[in-house]
């Protein structure tokens, strides 16, 4: 496909604004005159190219998309359309003039305690990442004020990328502890890691391998004694949403996804929200604006701090609102179910022929090693294939405790034809990879671009377009 730039040609206009002599009906002070290298092309030349591209790319609507770790999965549209109902209000309204859509906040606030078990929210976190380094900033805010200035925040190395991030962000240093042979944390490595220099330990749960971190109640124990708190990265929820309240876990700080479990599109850069909960002890610290209620009035009073703009990204909290009332508690339990149902579906389906990581029982995604296929094709090798098959990949080298990892999220959405037909590529590719694997080496075969030099493109990106001499 060509560029927009070669498709130009010197004098082509894509709009009509012109009178019938032929001038432009504009005020003089918006009409540039030159602008160099722009593409000259007509309206309906625009319409079209942009549209090709559009359908060149994947995304959750089109198809599939067993991203590990990531979510991506079928957003209902009706959420949407719930949303184009909340558009018209501008942030700095007074606050007598839009109660209703202040109600909003404060009815997510109260529903996702519910959920979690949480005592109190914030809304404003505009993403995981967002959410965590809010999170640990709450931790170390309330430790500063009692004095103690703790330095390490412990991770085990099943964690999501983000957690260590997030953690050093805040100014701790992040301690990795290692999993054990069952895909957990290594019980005994946490406590020699435990002493009154850790702030927390950020838990990613259930962790990157899909597996539930069955000690954690034990783990929360252990930290609240030495004075630390336990954090847990709650991105995963769809895995056990109106089954545990991570409250009972003893879980003291959490953020949720809400473009990922709530019916907001994860990916293509945000919007999103990472909304974080705490226990009543560190509510005081929870960023502002926070909001209250008197005699049935709600207002913003500020908080301790602040993380962005405004109250969050608003139109996302109306989706999740929207998507939570509708499914209801049994709802959001099915949610989970299906969820954990579909990955172990293809779990137990794909056992066949893939080697599964670890043998412990997984909630929601799953790892797959290469062990199987590693002397003949890579990891890379069968995700590029499976694009060949209209499929997207899963996701590929990660978590790095798994060698040459594949790792799949189905998600609930999925139907079990979608899912037979993933699993059909997938064992086709098996196959394929012990009897042709010069196909997988070079695949993939029928998409627009075939193997990009990723890296190279993030790091030397070509934003500009030059005209060839
Ligand atoms: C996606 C994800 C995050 C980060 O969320 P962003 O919104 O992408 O910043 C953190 N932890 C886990 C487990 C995740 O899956």
């Amino acid at each position: 496909m060509r560029l927009i730039f070669e498709l130009s040609k010197e004098g082509k206009e894509g709009f009509f604004v012109k009178n019938e002599d032929g001038e432009i009906r504009l005020p003089e002070e918006l009409i540039r005159q030159e602008i160099d290298e722009l593409p000259e092309v007509s309206e309906r030349e625009v319409v079209s190219h942009y549209l090709r591209l559009s359908v060149m790319n994947y995304s959750v609507d089109w198809g599939f998309y067993p991203l590990g770790s990531c979510t991506m999965k079928y957003n209902p549209k009706v959420n949407e359309l719930v949303a184009s109902l909340f558009t018209d209000a501008h942030p700095l309204l007074p606050e007598e003039l839009v109660q209703g859509y202040l109600r909003i906040f404060k009815e997510l606030e109260e529903v996702l305690c519910e959920i979690t078990g949480l005592d109190a929210f914030t809304l404003s976190p505009s993403a995981g990442a967002h959410g965590e380094f809010a999170g640990i900033t709450i931790i170390k805010n309330y430790l500063e004020a009692k004095g103690e200035n703790r330095e390490v925040v412990l991770i085990p190395d099943s964690a999501h990328g983000t957690n260590p991030a997030s953690s050093a962000l805040a100014g701790y240093k992040a301690v990795e502890i290692p999993s054990d042979e069952h895909g957990r944390i290594d019980l005994e490595k946490f406590k020699e890691a435990l002493s009154d220099r850790v702030a927390a330990l950020m838990i990613t749960n259930p962790n990157t391998l899909g597996i539930f971190e069955s000690n954690i109640r034990k783990i929360a124990d252990l930290l609240h004694e030495k004075g630390a708190f336990l954090y847990m990265d709650g991105a995963n929820m769809n895995a056990f949403l109106g089954k545990v309240k991570v409250s009972d876990l003893g879980v003291d700080v959490m953020h949720l996804n809400l473009h990922k479990t709530f019916s907001t599109p994860h990916g293509g850069g945000g919007p999103g929200s990472g909304p974080v909960g705490v226990v009543k002890t560190l509510e005081p610290h929870l960023p502002g604006p926070r909001l209250v209620e008197e005699k049935g009035k709600l207002r913003w009073v500020q908080g301790e701090g602040r993380i962005r703009s405004f109250y969050g990204n608003f139109l996302v909290l109306v989706k999740a609102l929207a998507y939570i009332r509708e499914l209801g508690g049994r709802g959001l339990k099915e949610v989970a179910e299906l969820a954990v149902l579909n990955a172990n579906y293809l779990r137990a389906k794909l056992s066949k022929k893939y080697r599964i990581s670890y043998e412990t029982p997984t909630l929601h995604e799953f790892v797959l090693t290469d062990d199987t296929f590693r002397d003949k094709v890579s990891t890379l090798d069968v995700a590029k294939r499976l694009l060949d098959y209209g499929l997207h990949p899963p996701t590929i080298y990660f978590p790095l405790i798994v060698h040459g990892a594949l790792m799949i999220e189905p998600t609930e959405t999925e139907s079990k034809e979608t899912l037979d037909e993933f699993v059909n590529a997938m064992l086709k590719i098996a196959e394929e990879a012990e009897t042709n694997p010069e196909l997988l080496h070079e695949a993939p075969h029928v998409t627009p671009v075939r193997r990009l030099d990723e890296v190279g493109a993030a790091r030397n990106p070509i934003l500009r377009y030059i005209k060839p001499e």
